[in-house]
Protein backbone atom coordinates (compact mmCIF):
# COMPACT_ATOMS: atom_id res chain seq x y z
CA UNK A 1 0.00 0.00 0.00
CA UNK A 2 1.40 3.06 -1.15
CA UNK A 3 2.79 5.58 2.04
CA UNK A 4 0.50 8.18 3.54
CA UNK A 5 2.55 11.50 2.24
CA UNK A 6 2.99 13.75 5.08
CA UNK A 7 1.97 17.56 4.28
CA UNK A 8 4.58 19.72 5.57
CA UNK A 9 3.18 22.89 3.60
CA UNK A 10 -0.57 22.35 5.73
CA UNK A 11 0.74 21.65 8.63
CA UNK A 12 3.32 24.12 8.82
CA UNK A 13 0.45 26.65 7.73
CA UNK A 14 -1.63 25.21 10.60
CA UNK A 15 1.26 26.44 12.85
CA UNK A 16 1.62 29.73 11.44
CA UNK A 17 -2.03 30.63 11.84
CA UNK A 18 -1.93 29.75 15.62
CA UNK A 19 1.02 31.56 15.98
CA UNK A 20 -0.94 34.77 14.15
CA UNK A 21 -4.15 34.01 16.47
CA UNK A 22 -2.36 34.75 19.87
CA UNK A 23 0.33 37.19 18.02
CA UNK A 24 -3.45 38.80 17.49
CA UNK A 25 -5.25 38.10 21.11
CA UNK A 26 -1.48 39.63 22.07
CA UNK A 27 -1.94 42.55 20.45
CA UNK A 28 -5.75 42.64 21.49
CA UNK A 29 -4.89 42.81 25.03
CA UNK A 30 -2.37 45.75 24.87
CA UNK A 31 0.64 43.71 24.68
CA UNK A 32 3.78 44.75 22.55
CA UNK A 33 4.17 43.40 19.11
CA UNK A 34 6.86 40.32 19.28
CA UNK A 35 9.97 41.23 17.55
CA UNK A 36 12.72 39.55 15.94
CA UNK A 37 15.95 40.60 14.76
CA UNK A 38 17.82 39.28 11.32
CA UNK A 39 21.24 39.37 11.19
CA UNK A 40 22.64 38.84 7.64
CA UNK A 41 26.52 38.97 7.28
CA UNK A 42 27.46 38.90 3.17
CA UNK A 43 25.84 38.53 0.03
CA UNK A 44 24.97 34.98 -0.10
CA UNK A 45 21.69 34.16 -2.54
CA UNK A 46 20.25 31.68 -0.55
CA UNK A 47 21.26 32.98 3.16
CA UNK A 48 19.47 36.62 1.52
CA UNK A 49 16.44 34.47 0.33
CA UNK A 50 16.16 32.78 3.52
CA UNK A 51 15.60 35.83 5.51
CA UNK A 52 13.86 37.31 3.20
CA UNK A 53 11.02 34.52 3.58
CA UNK A 54 11.64 34.73 6.96
CA UNK A 55 10.73 38.63 7.18
CA UNK A 56 7.46 37.99 5.22
CA UNK A 57 6.06 35.56 7.35
CA UNK A 58 7.01 37.60 10.35
CA UNK A 59 4.85 40.35 8.93
CA UNK A 60 1.91 37.84 8.17
CA UNK A 61 2.07 36.54 11.42
CA UNK A 62 1.99 40.21 12.89
CA UNK A 63 5.29 39.63 14.37
CA UNK A 64 7.76 42.81 13.95
CA UNK A 65 10.76 42.08 12.07
CA UNK A 66 14.39 43.85 12.17
CA UNK A 67 16.35 43.58 9.72
CA UNK A 68 20.51 44.11 9.69
CA UNK A 69 23.09 43.41 7.17
CA UNK A 70 26.22 43.78 7.85
CA UNK A 71 28.71 43.25 4.58
CA UNK A 72 30.90 40.42 4.00
CA UNK A 73 33.81 42.21 5.09
CA UNK A 74 32.31 42.48 8.72
CA UNK A 75 34.56 42.03 11.16
CA UNK A 76 34.12 39.96 14.71
CA UNK A 77 33.78 42.33 16.83
CA UNK A 78 31.38 44.53 14.51
CA UNK A 79 28.87 41.57 14.35
CA UNK A 80 29.44 40.87 18.15
CA UNK A 81 28.22 44.59 18.75
CA UNK A 82 25.65 44.70 16.67
CA UNK A 83 23.96 41.16 18.37
CA UNK A 84 24.85 42.98 21.94
CA UNK A 85 22.83 46.14 20.89
CA UNK A 86 20.01 44.01 19.74
CA UNK A 87 20.29 41.85 23.14
CA UNK A 88 19.52 45.39 24.89
CA UNK A 89 16.44 46.23 22.66
CA UNK A 90 13.16 45.96 24.02
CA UNK A 91 11.55 45.90 20.82
CA UNK A 92 13.62 42.44 19.94
CA UNK A 93 12.60 38.86 21.55
CA UNK A 94 14.62 37.05 19.01
CA UNK A 95 17.96 37.18 17.27
CA UNK A 96 18.46 35.37 14.18
CA UNK A 97 21.91 35.44 12.97
CA UNK A 98 21.35 33.58 9.72
CA UNK A 99 24.42 30.94 9.38
CA UNK A 100 26.60 30.40 7.85
CA UNK A 101 28.59 33.05 8.33
CA UNK A 102 31.55 34.22 6.42
CA UNK A 103 34.42 31.93 7.40
CA UNK A 104 36.68 34.68 9.49
CA UNK A 105 34.20 34.94 11.91
CA UNK A 106 34.06 32.77 14.78
CA UNK A 107 30.47 31.60 14.96
CA UNK A 108 30.44 29.81 18.37
CA UNK A 109 31.58 33.35 19.50
CA UNK A 110 28.73 35.19 17.78
CA UNK A 111 26.09 32.86 18.73
CA UNK A 112 27.51 32.80 22.29
CA UNK A 113 27.21 36.42 22.62
CA UNK A 114 23.06 36.12 21.90
CA UNK A 115 21.28 36.48 25.22
CA UNK A 116 19.61 33.21 25.68
CA UNK A 117 15.95 34.33 26.14
CA UNK A 118 16.52 35.89 22.68
CA UNK A 119 18.31 32.51 20.87
CA UNK A 120 15.15 31.94 19.23
CA UNK A 121 16.66 30.09 16.42
CA UNK A 122 17.99 27.38 19.54
CA UNK A 123 21.90 27.43 18.40
CA UNK A 124 23.67 29.05 21.52
CA UNK A 125 25.85 26.48 23.25
CA UNK A 126 24.00 27.11 26.52
CA UNK A 127 20.88 25.42 24.95
CA UNK A 128 22.08 23.11 22.85
CA UNK A 129 24.21 21.67 26.12
CA UNK A 130 20.93 21.32 28.03
CA UNK A 131 19.22 19.80 25.66
CA UNK A 132 21.94 17.14 25.74
CA UNK A 133 21.35 17.08 29.39
CA UNK A 134 18.91 14.76 31.40
CA UNK A 135 16.70 16.75 33.22
CA UNK A 136 17.72 19.68 31.73
CA UNK A 137 15.69 21.63 29.52
CA UNK A 138 16.39 24.39 26.96
CA UNK A 139 14.73 28.21 26.49
CA UNK A 140 14.34 26.99 22.59
CA UNK A 141 15.13 24.31 20.23
CA UNK A 142 16.79 24.78 16.75
CA UNK A 143 13.73 25.37 14.48
CA UNK A 144 14.54 22.37 11.52
CA UNK A 145 14.88 19.54 14.36
CA UNK A 146 11.93 20.80 16.50
CA UNK A 147 10.22 21.02 13.16
CA UNK A 148 10.39 17.31 11.97
CA UNK A 149 9.41 16.26 15.75
CA UNK A 150 6.36 18.69 15.45
CA UNK A 151 5.94 16.76 11.58
CA UNK A 152 5.61 13.69 13.57
CA UNK A 153 3.58 14.79 16.73
CA UNK A 154 1.03 16.08 14.48
CA UNK A 155 1.04 12.72 12.19
CA UNK A 156 0.63 10.72 15.98
CA UNK A 157 4.00 9.03 15.09
CA UNK A 158 4.34 7.16 18.70
CA UNK A 159 8.41 7.73 19.08
CA UNK A 160 8.29 6.13 22.66
CA UNK A 161 10.16 2.60 22.22
CA UNK A 162 10.71 2.77 18.50
CA UNK A 163 14.00 2.45 16.77
CA UNK A 164 15.06 5.45 14.73
CA UNK A 165 17.85 6.11 12.73
CA UNK A 166 19.12 9.40 12.07
CA UNK A 167 20.98 10.05 8.85
CA UNK A 168 23.52 12.81 9.37
CA UNK A 169 24.99 14.76 12.72
CA UNK A 170 25.42 17.83 11.79
CA UNK A 171 25.38 20.99 14.23
CA UNK A 172 22.00 22.54 12.46
CA UNK A 173 20.34 19.14 11.77
CA UNK A 174 21.08 15.24 12.71
CA UNK A 175 22.39 15.94 15.80
CA UNK A 176 19.90 17.91 17.88
CA UNK A 177 17.03 15.94 16.02
CA UNK A 178 19.07 12.50 17.58
CA UNK A 179 18.89 14.21 20.93
CA UNK A 180 15.02 15.36 20.50
CA UNK A 181 14.71 12.02 19.81
CA UNK A 182 16.29 10.02 22.42
CA UNK A 183 14.64 12.65 24.50
CA UNK A 184 11.47 11.40 23.67
CA UNK A 185 12.61 8.20 24.87
CA UNK A 186 13.48 6.22 20.95
CA UNK A 187 16.14 4.29 20.72
CA UNK A 188 18.19 6.17 18.52
CA UNK A 189 21.42 5.74 15.81
CA UNK A 190 23.27 8.33 14.20
CA UNK A 191 24.79 7.25 11.10
CA UNK A 192 27.24 9.77 9.06
CA UNK A 193 29.94 9.59 6.72
CA UNK A 194 31.99 6.42 8.29
CA UNK A 195 29.15 4.03 9.27
CA UNK A 196 28.93 0.74 7.49
CA UNK A 197 26.04 -0.95 5.86
CA UNK A 198 23.60 2.22 5.93
CA UNK A 199 20.81 0.35 4.15
CA UNK A 200 21.02 -2.84 6.83
CA UNK A 201 20.70 0.07 9.75
CA UNK A 202 18.08 1.80 8.04
CA UNK A 203 16.18 -1.34 7.51
CA UNK A 204 15.70 -1.54 11.48
CA UNK A 205 14.36 1.80 11.32
CA UNK A 206 10.58 2.79 12.64
CA UNK A 207 11.42 5.88 12.33
CA UNK A 208 13.90 7.23 9.34
CA UNK A 209 15.57 10.92 9.53
CA UNK A 210 17.25 11.41 6.39
CA UNK A 211 19.72 14.78 6.96
CA UNK A 212 22.91 14.02 4.70
CA UNK A 213 22.49 16.20 1.77
CA UNK A 214 22.87 13.73 -1.06
CA UNK A 215 20.65 13.38 -3.63
CA UNK A 216 18.29 10.34 -3.38
CA UNK A 217 20.65 7.96 -2.07
CA UNK A 218 18.05 6.48 0.63
CA UNK A 219 16.52 3.84 -1.65
CA UNK A 220 13.05 2.28 -1.28
CA UNK A 221 14.61 -1.18 -0.25
CA UNK A 222 16.55 0.68 2.85
CA UNK A 223 13.14 1.18 4.19
CA UNK A 224 11.17 -1.19 6.08
CA UNK A 225 7.79 -1.76 5.26
CA UNK A 226 5.54 0.85 7.13
CA UNK A 227 8.47 2.78 8.63
CA UNK A 228 8.02 6.55 8.49
CA UNK A 229 10.12 8.42 6.86
CA UNK A 230 10.79 12.10 7.47
CA UNK A 231 12.97 13.41 4.55
CA UNK A 232 15.19 16.41 5.45
CA UNK A 233 17.82 16.97 2.71
CA UNK A 234 17.50 20.04 0.16
CA UNK A 235 19.14 19.28 -2.92
CA UNK A 236 19.05 21.02 -6.34
CA UNK A 237 19.24 18.88 -9.69
CA UNK A 238 19.01 19.63 -13.32
CA UNK A 239 16.03 18.98 -14.96
CA UNK A 240 15.02 20.15 -18.84
CA UNK A 241 11.68 19.40 -18.47
CA UNK A 242 11.16 21.91 -15.53
CA UNK A 243 10.58 25.50 -16.41
CA UNK A 244 13.40 26.53 -14.04
CA UNK A 245 15.45 24.07 -15.50
CA UNK A 246 16.41 22.47 -12.13
CA UNK A 247 14.26 21.69 -9.25
CA UNK A 248 14.61 20.28 -5.67
CA UNK A 249 15.36 16.39 -4.25
CA UNK A 250 15.51 14.92 -1.17
CA UNK A 251 17.94 12.56 0.62
CA UNK A 252 15.52 10.00 -0.09
CA UNK A 253 14.52 8.25 -3.32
CA UNK A 254 10.80 9.11 -3.06
CA UNK A 255 9.03 7.12 -5.69
CA UNK A 256 10.59 4.32 -4.43
CA UNK A 257 9.78 4.64 -0.82
CA UNK A 258 6.41 5.88 -1.09
CA UNK A 259 5.65 2.47 -1.82
CA UNK A 260 7.07 1.01 0.91
CA UNK A 261 7.03 3.29 3.99
CA UNK A 262 3.98 4.06 6.13
CA UNK A 263 4.42 8.13 5.72
CA UNK A 264 6.25 10.02 4.32
CA UNK A 265 7.49 13.59 3.80
CA UNK A 266 7.52 14.86 0.12
CA UNK A 267 9.94 17.53 -1.12
CA UNK A 268 9.51 20.14 -1.40
CA UNK A 269 6.49 21.10 0.70
CA UNK A 270 7.62 18.32 3.88
CA UNK A 271 10.45 19.56 6.65
CA UNK A 272 11.23 22.70 4.27
CA UNK A 273 7.95 24.92 5.67
CA UNK A 274 8.29 23.58 9.41
CA UNK A 275 11.45 25.79 9.65
CA UNK A 276 9.98 29.23 9.71
CA UNK A 277 6.40 28.07 11.33
CA UNK A 278 9.08 27.13 14.57
CA UNK A 279 10.92 30.24 14.15
CA UNK A 280 7.28 32.15 14.29
CA UNK A 281 6.37 29.96 17.01
CA UNK A 282 9.92 30.56 19.10
CA UNK A 283 9.89 33.85 18.53
CA UNK A 284 6.29 34.63 20.29
CA UNK A 285 7.28 32.15 22.97
CA UNK A 286 10.30 34.25 23.72
CA UNK A 287 7.47 37.67 23.51
CA UNK A 288 5.84 35.76 26.02
CA UNK A 289 8.72 35.17 28.29
CA UNK A 290 9.31 38.71 28.35
CA UNK A 291 5.62 39.80 28.87
CA UNK A 292 3.51 36.74 30.05
P1 LIG B 1 25.92 18.87 6.64
O1 LIG B 1 26.66 18.80 5.34
O2 LIG B 1 26.36 19.82 7.67
O3 LIG B 1 25.90 17.42 7.31
C1 LIG B 1 25.66 16.28 6.54
C2 LIG B 1 25.75 15.05 7.40
O4 LIG B 1 25.52 13.93 6.58
C3 LIG B 1 27.13 14.85 8.04
O5 LIG B 1 26.97 14.37 9.35
C4 LIG B 1 27.80 13.82 7.14
O6 LIG B 1 28.67 12.94 7.82
C5 LIG B 1 26.60 13.01 6.69
N1 LIG B 1 26.84 12.41 5.38
C6 LIG B 1 27.26 13.02 4.26
N2 LIG B 1 27.37 12.13 3.25
C7 LIG B 1 27.04 10.93 3.76
C8 LIG B 1 26.96 9.62 3.22
N3 LIG B 1 27.27 9.36 1.96
N4 LIG B 1 26.58 8.63 4.06
C9 LIG B 1 26.26 8.88 5.34
N5 LIG B 1 26.30 10.09 5.90
C10 LIG B 1 26.70 11.10 5.12
O7 LIG B 1 24.40 19.12 6.21
P2 LIG B 1 23.17 19.69 7.09
O8 LIG B 1 22.93 18.83 8.26
O9 LIG B 1 23.31 21.14 7.29
O10 LIG B 1 21.99 19.49 6.04
C11 LIG B 1 21.59 18.21 5.61
C12 LIG B 1 20.54 18.38 4.52
O11 LIG B 1 19.40 19.03 5.09
C13 LIG B 1 20.98 19.26 3.36
O12 LIG B 1 20.41 18.76 2.17
C14 LIG B 1 20.38 20.61 3.69
O13 LIG B 1 20.13 21.39 2.53
C15 LIG B 1 19.08 20.21 4.35
N6 LIG B 1 18.56 21.21 5.29
C16 LIG B 1 17.23 21.49 5.23
C17 LIG B 1 16.67 22.42 6.06
C18 LIG B 1 15.20 22.68 5.98
O14 LIG B 1 14.46 21.89 5.49
N7 LIG B 1 14.71 23.77 6.43
C19 LIG B 1 17.47 23.15 7.04
C20 LIG B 1 18.85 22.72 7.10
C21 LIG B 1 19.36 21.79 6.23
P3 LIG B 1 30.06 13.44 8.51
O15 LIG B 1 29.64 14.08 9.79
O16 LIG B 1 30.82 12.18 8.71
O17 LIG B 1 30.68 14.39 7.56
Amino acid sequence: MAATIIDGKAIAKQIREEVAVEAAQRAAAGKPKAGLATVLVGDNPASMAYVSSKQKACAEAGIESFGHHLPATATQEEVESLVKSLNDDQRVNGILVQLPLPSHLDEERVLSAISLGKDVDGFHPINIGRLAQKGRDPLFVPCTPAGVIELLDRMGVKLEGCNAVVLGRSNIVGMPVALLLVRRNATVTICHSRSKDLPGICRAADVLIAAVGRTEMVRGDWIKPGAVVIDVGINEIKDPSHPKGKRLVGDVAFNEAKEVAGAITPVPGGVGPMTIALLLRNTLTAAKLLNP
